[in-house]
């Protein structure tokens, strides 16, 4: 049995004056089922970690380098991301492959220095417009799933975030059918990737791209989506702890 995941994406929002959200969040949600994930900017990653501490609330990064240590001015290692207090790591997001050219290649790279550090790789894949409108939707996630996933990826270590580029802040969204299409899709894959259903059954799928309280119940009633990656909707905890009280109610 997979355990939900909501895992929010707080990209380049927030200061210290917002960690009152953390709280907000636990109180709502003091033992929910599903598991709750915050990744704040890396400057609140150990802060909001002492907030949390003791709550049901996790918290991540949205990258780290591929690299232990070394000369990478402004990056941060995986092994630096887990002492300030994450457990996780969200890796290839599509702004990140956007803003800084980011492969597949070197997604994997990140995703073993993730695993290297025992951190959770959160690994996001997703076409663009022009991909799914050329009917190249599931050429393109077979393609960064083959690319981005380390070898040795098992579902104790990686979650898979599906999120189509043209559906991340836009407030669009695919129809539910096509989300169940690509995570479906995705579930098949990773039987090649494991050579066994047990390994592929274990990996969380998430679904992301302008993912609301209005539109979280649809999405989590789609086979094989175990949760939801969210971004503007994860700033605030009225609006994140009502699509954790949905994910916790499609059980
Ligand atoms: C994201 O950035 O991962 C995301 C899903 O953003 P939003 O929910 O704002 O579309």
């Amino acid at each position: 049995m997979r355990r939900k995941l909501a895992a929010g994406n707080w990209k380049m929002n927030g200061t210290r004056q917002d960690l009152a959200e953390v709280a907000a969040l636990a109180a709502a949600h003091p033992a929910a089922d599903c598991e709750v994930l915050l990744c704040p900017p890396a400057t609140l990653i150990a802060a909001m970690a002492e907030r949390a501490a003791g709550t049901a609330v996790m918290v991540g990064g949205q990258d780290c380098h591929a690299a232990a240590s070394g000369a990478h001015t402004g990056d941060i290692a995986a092994a630096m991301l887990k002492e300030a207090g994450a457990s996780h790591v969200i890796l290839g997001h599509s702004e990140r492959r956007a803003d800084h050219g980011e492969t597949d290649t070197e997604v994997r790279a990140k995703a073993e220095a993730a695993h290297a550090a025992g951190l959770v790789a959160v690994i996001c894949l997703g076409e663009t417009e022009a991909q799914r409108d050329a009917g190249e939707t599931l050429a393109v996630i077979g393609r960064q799933l083959a690319g981005s996933l380390p070898a040795t990826a098992s579902g104790a270590d990686t979650v898979i975030a599906y999120e189509p580029v043209w559906a991340i802040g836009t407030g669009r969204t695919p129809t539910l059918q096509q989300i169940a299409e690509v995570h479906d899709f995705l579930r098949l894959s990773l039987r090649t990737h494991c050579g066994d259903e047990a390994g592929a059954e274990a990996f969380r799928l998430l679904y992301g791209g302008s993912v609301k309280p209005s539109n979280a119940a649809a999405i989590f009633a789609v086979a094989n989506v175990d949760g939801a990656l969210v971004g503007g909707a994860s700033l605030k905890a009225a609006d994140f702890g009502a699509i954790v009280a949905a994910l916790d109610a499609a059980g």
